[in-house]
């Protein structure tokens, strides 16, 4: 069957699925391989559980006119989503960067849906599989899409973009993050920067932190042509500036030349959201938004997801922040904490994993970044912390230990930093703060 064969199935019923247990009615199943499931045995289920047609890759599991049998399940699904995504002529923004990139995401989302009617990925459906997805539920009503790719090694953002199509593109940052995958820091900019070539060469539009000094080399060595920049210096076409965060943001901007500045209180906290925010207005502002919906658009934003989440125990203020970590994470929560006013604080870190080679190393940093900060109790958990106690803080080799510790000697009347890759388990400290 050809890939426009597929097409005008898929166009019947706008649908596809690929677990079995949540089948949607009519929908095309698409039988994945995982590392320990082969969804070609499951296909006949799907059939049963609603699906119109099964895509496999083994012909035993043919048995009737309804399976279509390709060569490769991924790579037919992938390129369904490609064919599909040219049907669409509309402005497609592609975000990925080491940290924010769901955030941005949602705060674009939350802009755009003022006055277009906007898709935006879900959760974190962010790769080869998420992203082919994502597009295959843009229907023709969508007048803007925002599509979130993420990566962990080399080429994975060109494929992406070779997918998607991005027609405008933002990277959020660049920091050292799966550095086992990425090899080193510049591997991860050339890993990144894959979202510039495609842009340089289909003539798309960038969305830059223009005082991001490695994005900004990045777009001088490719040189784009169409830019739009934020930032917090005069020189951006959209300037802002934090104006406190006690801990939720209060950000003002202005359009570059103009004398006011329009002001926004936010539900989010940590002051690295502030560059998430000014990309939100600068991609509004592009798309011809008003200043007073682009506001409505931000104070309507509530992370969720234990992506900086402030929660009010019946005692303490927790900034919990453990969905994932790395090192430039974990510095901009620091500097976060240390804006905040609060009369006392206390910093809970945990292990960063996927840090490769450098491991040790990065947590040795991170151990004095968080020492230079003043708090009533710095506490570490996890073994590659526990490899540089010293007497300056508490080290706990396991979650389980620091939560005992936290029983013993509990925190009260204080502002709380949590943050620690997700594996740490995070979220069962929560009972003792
Ligand atoms: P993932 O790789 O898991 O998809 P992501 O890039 O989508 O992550 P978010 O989920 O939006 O990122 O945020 C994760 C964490 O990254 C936040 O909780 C925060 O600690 C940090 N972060 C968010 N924005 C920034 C930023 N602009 N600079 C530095 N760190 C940030
Ligand atoms: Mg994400």
């Amino acid at each position: 069957m050809t890939i426009e064969q597929l097409y005008s199935l898929y166009k019947v019923h706008h649908a596809v699925s690929t677990d079995t247990r949540n089948i949607t009615p009519n929908s095309i199943f698409f039988a994945l391989k995982g590392e320990r499931f082969n969804a070609n045995e499951f296909a006949a289920q799907a059939l049963e559980n609603g699906a119109k047609w099964a895509v496999v890759d083994e012909g035993k599991y043919v048995t009737d006119e309804r399976y279509i049998l390709v060569e490769n399940v991924l790579a037919t699904l992938q390129d369904l989503a490609r064919y599909h995504r040219h049907q669409l002529n509309i402005p497609f923004i592609g975000i990925t960067g080491t940290n924010g990139k769901t955030t941005t995401k949602e705060l674009l989302y939350a802009v755009l849906s003022q006055r277009f009617k906007t898709y935006a990925t879900k959760g974190n459906l962010n790769n080869h599989i998420g992203v082919p997805l994502t597009l295959l539920s843009i229907d023709d009503s969508i007048e803007i899409a925002v599509i979130e790719m993420g990566a962990n090694h080399q080429r994975e953002i060109a494929f992406l973009c070779d997918i998607a199509a991005p027609t405008h593109g933002l990277i959020t940052n660049v920091g050292k993050a799966h550095l086992e995958g990425f090899g080193s820091f510049d591997g991860v900019k050339k890993a990144k920067g894959e979202l510039y070539d495609f842009l340089k060469m289909h003539d798309g539009v960038l969305f830059l932190q223009g005082d991001n000094e490695y994005l900004r080399e990045m777009e001088m060595q490719r040189g784009i042509s169409k830019i739009v920049r934020y930032g917090f210096s005069p020189a951006n076409d959209i300037v802002g500036r934090l104006e406190y965060a006690n801990p939720l943001l209060c950000v003002s901007w202005k359009i570059r030349d103009a004398e006011v500045y329009h002001t926004v209180g936010t539900q989010l906290t940590g002051s690295y959201n502030t560059e998430n925010i000014l990309a939100a207005v600068a991609v509004g502002h592009f798309f011809g938004i008003d200043d007073v919906h682009i506001n409505q658009g931000i104070v309507t934003y509530t992370p969720t997801n234990n992506r900086s989440q402030i929660t009010k125990t019946g005692q303490n203020v927790v900034i919990a922040d453990y969905y994932n970590a790395n090192v430039s994470s974990m510095e901009a929560a620091l500097a976060n904490l240390e804006v905040i006013e609060a009369e006392h604080k206390v910093i809970v870190l945990g292990d960063m994993f996927e840090l490769g080679d450098d491991a040790a190393k990065e947590h040795r940093y991170v151990v004095d970044k968080a020492l230079a900060i003043d708090a009533d109790r710095t506490i570490f958990v996890g073994e590659a912390f526990y490899a540089h106690q010293n007497t300056k803080a508490e080290f706990y080799e396991t979650t389980d230990n620091a939560k005992e510790a936290l029983r013993e000697h509990p925190v009260v009347n204080s502002t709380i930093l949590l943050k620690a890759s997700r594996g740490m388990a995070f979220e069962k400290l929560m009972d003792m703060l």
